[in-house]
């Protein structure tokens, strides 16, 4: 139980009466800053660029609350119904907001005069602030298609991703994609972000990145990697250097993997960094073996994981490196996660004597947690 300064725990009710208190307030405030806009000239505001530097620099506002009530502060004499129904608290200074950068969102001049403002008004009252937001993005299109698109074509053109590495090798991402793009990113990666299974417990952010990283390894299907390691790397001989995933160091157990994988250009190199093979999967694993494999295995062969085959990497059990052969008896389907699961993490899939597919366990469980049934099926 958190209770407040004052000591007493609010009631909801108390809540939502103070939430409405700091709406009228802040409608107060666009008002005010409505006026202090319109006594001064266009370029004259005490040394600053705009009335929302002015909010930024004076009043500790950020760059988005400053041009909310910016926004508001300009179309607010044109809405006075929306006004007086923030005043009565029957909708929130967000959902007028939300209308006013409607109005200021629309290109055609004659576009608003199709807007009924208490149209407007009754279905912010039946809608939370995200799902008027989503209602008026719908209208807005209705209203000003070539607007709309213009806006659309304006945010993938300016799609960014930068991508920075720390001194350790780990890759930084920071970027913005534009609705379409950025629902497209968020399909492909969202069914790959799922939980494996009941034992996955992987936070989201954990599973998105570890999606992304799937996605590009098999995704396009056109991803060319080259993994370049020593022949004593793949065998994990101590003290041994790291192997290299374009110029990116990277551990032995990685290698192993990224070897079983039939999409990837490995190449190992022998003593005095002579090639000694240039391995390309589909060499390794010929496309009628990986159909077979497929047939065969259909999902991944985790136990309790049911991702399917066309997502998963033919993995060696026992690898190539350490005199695995190319057989499909030696080989399982596995997703990407387990994969990981079964080079970094530490696990290994045997065949028993009697045929039957085994799970072993790290040593020291010290990556992830497995299922809870050790035997496959
Ligand atoms: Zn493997
Ligand atoms: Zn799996």
């Amino acid at each position: 139980m958190v209770e407040g300064a004052g000591g007493a725990r609010p009631s909801i009710t108390e809540l939502a009466e103070e939430a409405h208190r700091i709406d009228r307030l802040r409608l107060d405030f666009a008002r005010k800053l409505r006026l202090f806009i319109r006594d001064r000239g266009n370029e004259d505001f005490d040394g600053y660029d705009s009335p929302i530097e002015v909010l930024r620099e004076c009043a500790h506002m950020s760059w988005h609350g400053a041009n909310q009530i910016f926004t508001v502060a300009m179309h607010l004499d044109e809405l006075p119904d929306a006004g007086a129904a923030v005043e009565r608290g029957e909708i929130g200074f967000d959902h007028l907001a939300v209308i006013c950068e409607l109005k200021s969102s629309l290109r055609d001049p004659v576009a608003w005069e199709r807007v009924c403002e208490a149209k407007l008004i009754a279905d912010a009252t039946e809608r939370t602030v995200t799902q008027f937001r989503k209602h008026l993005d719908k209208l807005r299109h209705a209203l000003d298609a070539q607007g709309f698109l213009e806006d659309q074509v304006h945010m993938a053109e300016n799609r960014r991703l930068s991508l920075r590495r720390d001194s350790s090798g780990g890759l930084w991402l920071k970027g913005v994609l534009d609705p379409a793009g950025g629902a497209a990113v968020v399909s492909a990666l969202e069914p790959l972000a799922r939980r494996s299974g009941p034992d996955d417990d992987r936070p989201r952010e954990k599973r998105l990145a570890d999606a992304l990283v799937e996605l590009a390894e098999h995704g396009s299907g056109v991803t060319q990697l080259q993994v370049t390691a020593t022949l004593e790397t793949l065998r994990e001989l101590p003290g041994v250097p790291a192997g290299e995933l374009l110029n990116v160091p990277v551990s032995a157990r990685t290698v192993e993997r990224l070897s079983c994988d039939c999409t990837l250009t490995r190449v190992v190199l022998g003593s005095e960094s002579v090639v000694i093979d240039v391995g390309r999967g589909r060499r390794i694993v010929s496309a009628p073996g990986r159909r077979a494999l497929q047939a065969r295995d259909q999902t991944c062969r985790w136990p309790g994981c049911s991702r399917p085959g066309y997502w998963c990497t033919p993995h060696h059990l026992v690898p190539w490196a350490k005199g695995g052969s190319t057989d499909l008896g030696n080989q399982v389907l596995v997703c990407s996660r387990h994969h990981w699961m079964l080079h970094e993490g530490g696990w290994q899939m045997v065949i028993s004597g009697d045929g039957r597919l085994l799970l072993v366990p790290p040593p020291v469980p010290a990556y992830c947690r497995g299922p809870d049934l050790p035997e496959a099926a």
